[in-house]
């Protein structure tokens, strides 16, 4: 069960038995009050009664005092009378009610006490009351005793006791009913509308806020709750922006990174081992592909003169002009490595042999021009090119840079500062 449906049962029980309490002592009170009045109001009538038997008896007119007792007994049937008596001081019955009874001697402790008592004297007996008058007309001449019901008074109790009960379901239904509807609007439903924005934060939603509320406790919690919200979402902008910058320096690094470990650090063209992939990969495609590719292997002609003449780091510098000047001429999807040395090595895809021979002849003429230009080189420089291409000077990576290795060494056999093409598979 909800708080509601709590909340609206303890309320109402709560409510329920304190008037039920309340009326439980307040009908307790009221039925002592009017049977003390019942009491009372028959001894009065009784006493009245008292008078008129009295003159009966001082005339010794026991007929008239019989009519009399009948007639009463018969009036005051409808006024909760059962039994009406005459007694003398001795008990002895003078009228009854019943008739029957007429000159019998009553023994009973009530009637001798009555005789005995120079008042009125009462006795609860079952459902009914004793009241016993002296009949008094100057002196006392007899006593009058009855008998009354309470059957009647005791109903109407019981019918007051219905009412209050009937009357207090009535409101103890009427107060679960408001107090439900009205709790639904104080409680249920802001608290649903908190646990619905809770929920929504849960799941990330941080943009999410909780109601304005108007109840105090619920307001206080709802702005907590946006509070605690608009710091998560802060921090969480916070991270994201330092998570995606983060992200930046590593992708920047991760990318440096690559770079370096495929170009050579000297000439700023891919190394060796970028070299062997690329070769790699161009052979598989050209394989499936059934298309030609060229190999060219590059060697600086009397390289040592150069260190040895103006030191290594001419050198170096000469192999930086060298990357430079061959790597100007190359297509997009030409590859041009460093292979080790002073030897560069070009993959060139989609590329025939006569192709590649004139892709050799442009870089041996570009370098003997532009390299020489400007600095004075102890002798000048050329390169030997030998050019292999597949598939038929290899059809293995390792072929094809024999070949055009082999094909190189022919081109430096011949004297140098030429492109010489490899005659099919070595061996
Ligand atoms: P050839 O025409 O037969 O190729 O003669 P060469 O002098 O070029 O050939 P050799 O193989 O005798 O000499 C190559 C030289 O290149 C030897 C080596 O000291 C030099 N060398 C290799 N790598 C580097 C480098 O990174 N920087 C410099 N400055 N020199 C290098
Ligand atoms: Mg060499
Ligand atoms: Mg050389």
């Amino acid at each position: 069960m909800g708080i509601r449906g709590q909340l609206t049962l303890l309320v109402a029980a709560l409510v329920a038995i304190a008037l039920a309490v309340g009326a439980w002592v307040e009908v307790r009170r009221e039925r002592r009050e009017e049977l003390a009045e019942f009491r009372s109001r028959h001894e009065k009538t009784l006493q009245a009664i008292g008078v008129t038997v009295a003159v009966y008896v001082a005339q010794n007119d026991l007929g008239g005092l019989d009519t009399l007792v009948a007639q009463l007994t018969e009036a005051m049937a409808a006024r909760d009378l059962t039994e009406l008596v005459v007694l003398d001081d001795e008990g002895r019955v003078l009228a009854h009610s019943t008739p029957e009874l007429f000159n019998t001697v009553l023994t009973d402790d009530f009637t001798r006490e009555a005789l005995d008592s120079d008042g009125p004297v009462w006795a609860r007996e079952g459902r009914t009351y004793r009241i016993a008058v002296p009949a008094v007309s100057g002196i006392r001449w007899a006593t009058v005793s009855a008998r009354f019901s309470v059957d009647r008074l005791e109903a109407s109790f019981v019918r007051a006791r219905l009412r209050l009960a009937l009357a207090i379901l009535a409101l103890f239904g009427t107060l679960t009913l408001m107090l439900y509807v009205g709790l639904d609007r104080l409680v249920v439903r802001p608290v649903r509308a908190l646990q619905q924005a809770a929920r929504r934060m849960g799941e990330g939603h941080l943009a999410t806020r909780a109601p304005a509320l108007r109840s105090v406790e619920l307001a206080e919690l709802s702005e907590t709750m946006n509070k605690m919200a608009a710091a998560l979402q802060h921090e969480r902008e916070n991270l994201e922006h330092v998570v995606a910058e983060r992200t930046r320096e590593l992708q920047e690094l991760n990318a440096r990174l690559g770079r370096l470990a495929v170009t050579d650090g000297l000439t700023g063209v891919y190394n060796h081992r970028r070299f062997q992939e690329a070769i790699s990969a161009e052979l598989l495609r050209s394989e499936r592909h059934k298309r030609p590719m060229g190999v060219l292997m590059i060697d600086v002609d009397f390289f040592k003169k150069v260190n040895d003449a103006m030191g290594h780091p001419a050198g170096d510098e000469l192999l930086r002009r060298m990357a430079e000047v061959l790597s100007s001429d190359l297509r997009q999807t030409d590859l041009i490595a460093r292979y080790g040395g002073e030897e560069f090595a070009v993959v060139l895809p989609e590329t025939t042999k006569s192709e590649a021979l004139q892709v050799g002849e442009r870089m041996r003429v570009a370098v003997e021009e532009r390299i020489n230009q400007g600095t004075p080189w102890p002798t000048k420089v050329t390169v030997s090119i030998g050019v292999a291409t597949y598939p038929e000077d290899g059809k293995t990576t390792e072929q094809l840079i024999a070949s055009a290795d082999q094909a190189m060494y022919i081109a430096k056999r011949q004297g140098r500062n030429r492109v010489v093409g490899a005659r099919g598979v070595i061996g």
